[in-house]
């Protein structure tokens, strides 16, 4: 195993070098990183299919694609992102001016998982580079070909003092963060959240946590059931339902779900999934196999419901008459498992939707305004979408991060740049007056100057 202390040593050297604070440099270095990730297009695809089966269309849309957007975006901002802004000052502090200056939090530790192994490695990096850090990657060891094709790239092409990819597992991780950070980037499970947590407070590090829940669709009587079933298949299947974000579990109105069945049903034959036409994707390992053959159990399933461990393919599956206490609701699916639950009025709907933890994501189907203002306002989740699931991750104009046990801090565009970054707030004031309001002696006088400028605040 590395000298983990060296590795996160090399990077304090390096940082503290200032190299990263020149702005040129930073651009410099995410140009570097898309001709690398452009040039290596196929290699990447290659892995990426050994890992999982993923193609190369999911593979350009679901990772490269948004690594290109949010690379373009933070070469094009990142000098106004990381320029001082000016604070107004109040007349108190006369002749002061106010500004606040973004600086890098310094040496880095983005620990990535296996279900999006390029994108969710690589987005917190351009963040993390554009904000002027160091970063350490440990992207995730269930995606063994993506990770060292990631490590290869990354360290054979940057200065590990720069960017260096940590291939491994636990013991690694583990030994990762006994060191001290200036900063963590999380994505993963909620479990292990607690671990970097944990770990992050012990040196008061500051974290993002990515983390990820049940996030439900809600269906209303009146919606579009065509398209909502179109988006909201699409969305839970991608991936093999293997997305932090995809539709956990439907809560529909009840006079709707025959018909929502039937067209669901057709709207999976019609995407055809298949490794063979690359419609779609493996299960990650024979563990979350077993996992999720144990969580579908003895329930009613309306469709699919076929599996081959050895083969890691599970059939997109949609369950019925399952009730909030059953085990399928007792955990995030993580795989191509669709309960589809009823309800006749709203209210009780959204009550049990927040008896469950906050979830990282939630979907309203509805062509109702006060119906959508409703679920947005009563329930609290990370983000989402109405009439549409998942896509809300793809507009970098949006933070994107989870509430409670969700998540903590966001991401992607400026969010990212801030999620890296601290922001000093500078008070600058000449010398030439001084009140001299604020020393003692005080006086009645100077109380009553005090009381008659506050009035301006
Ligand atoms: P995971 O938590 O098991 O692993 C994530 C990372 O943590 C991996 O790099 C792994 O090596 C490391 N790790 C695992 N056990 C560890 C330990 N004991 N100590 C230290 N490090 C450890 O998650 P996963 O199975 O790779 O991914 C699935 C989970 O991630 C789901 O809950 C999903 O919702 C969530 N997720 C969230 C987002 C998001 O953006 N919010 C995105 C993708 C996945």
């Amino acid at each position: 195993m590395q000298d983990m202390k060296e590795v996160v040593e090399t990077q304090r050297r390096y940082f503290d070098s200032n190299t990263t604070k020149n702005t040129d440099f930073r651009i410099a270095q995410l140009k570097k990183l898309r001709s690398l990730i452009k040039e290596n297009e196929t290699g990447l695809n290659d892995a990426i299919y050994r890992d999982f089966k993923k193609s190369a269309f999911e593979n350009y849309s679901t990772e490269l694609f948004l690594l290109y957007q949010e690379i373009s975006l933070a070469v094009k901002n990142l000098k106004n992102w990381s320029a001082p802004k000016p604070a107004s000052t109040s007349i108190l502090n006369f002749p002061a001016t106010s500004y606040i200056i973004p600086e890098p939090l310094g040496v880095s530790l983005i620990i990535s998982p296996w279900n999006y192994p390029i994108q969710l490695a690589i987005s917190p990096v351009i963040a993390s580079i554009a904000a002027g850090n160091t970063s350490i990657i440990k992207p995730s060891e269930h995606t063994p070909h993506t990770s060292s094709f990631l490590a290869r790239l990354i360290n054979e092409n940057f200065d590990p003092g720069f960017l260096k990819v940590v291939e491994g597992g636990v013991t690694e991780t583990t030994e990762l963060l006994n060191q001290k950070f200036d900063k963590i980037f999380f994505t993963g499970s909620p479990e292990i959240g607690k671990v970097v947590y944990a770990a992050a407070a012990k040196h008061l590090t500051p974290v993002t946590l990515e983390l990820g829940g049940k996030s439900p669709a809600i269906i209303t009587a009146d919606c579009n059931l065509k398209m909502t079933v179109q988006r909201l298949i699409w969305a839970k299947f991608l991936n093999a339902g293997q997305t932090c974000i995809a539709p956990d579990y439907v809560l529909i109105d009840k006079t709707i779900k025959s018909e929502f069945l039937k067209l669901a049903q057709q709207e999976i034959q019609k995407a055809a999934y298949s490794f063979e036409n690359n419609n779609y994707v493996q299960i990650i390992n024979e563990k979350n196999m077993r996992r999720l053959i144990e969580l579908m159990g003895e329930s009613k399933i309306y469709c699919g419901g076929k599996y081959d461990v050895q083969q890691r393919h599970f059939e997109p599956t949609i369950l019925t008459d399952v009730t909030f206490e059953h085990p399928v609701m007792q955990e995030e699916i993580f795989g191509p498992i669709l309960p589809v639950l009823e309800f006749s009025n709203l209210d009780e709907a959204i009550k049990q939707i927040k008896s469950l933890d906050k979830p990282l994501a939630c979907y309203v189907f509805t062509s109702s305004k006060s119906i959508r203002n409703k679920v947005l306002s009563e329930i609290s989740f990370g983000g989402g979408a109405v009439n549409e699931a998942i896509m809300h991750i793809s507009e970098s104009s949006m933070p994107f991060g989870g509430v409670g046990k969700s998540g903590t801090g966001s991401y992607h565009g400026e969010f990212g740049f801030r999620a890296f970054s601290h922001y000093k707030s500078i008070m600058q004031k000449p010398t030439w007056f001084e009140s001299g309001l604020k020393y003692a002696p005080y006086s009645d006088f100077k109380l009553k100057l005090v009381k008659y400028l506050s009035r301006f605040f």
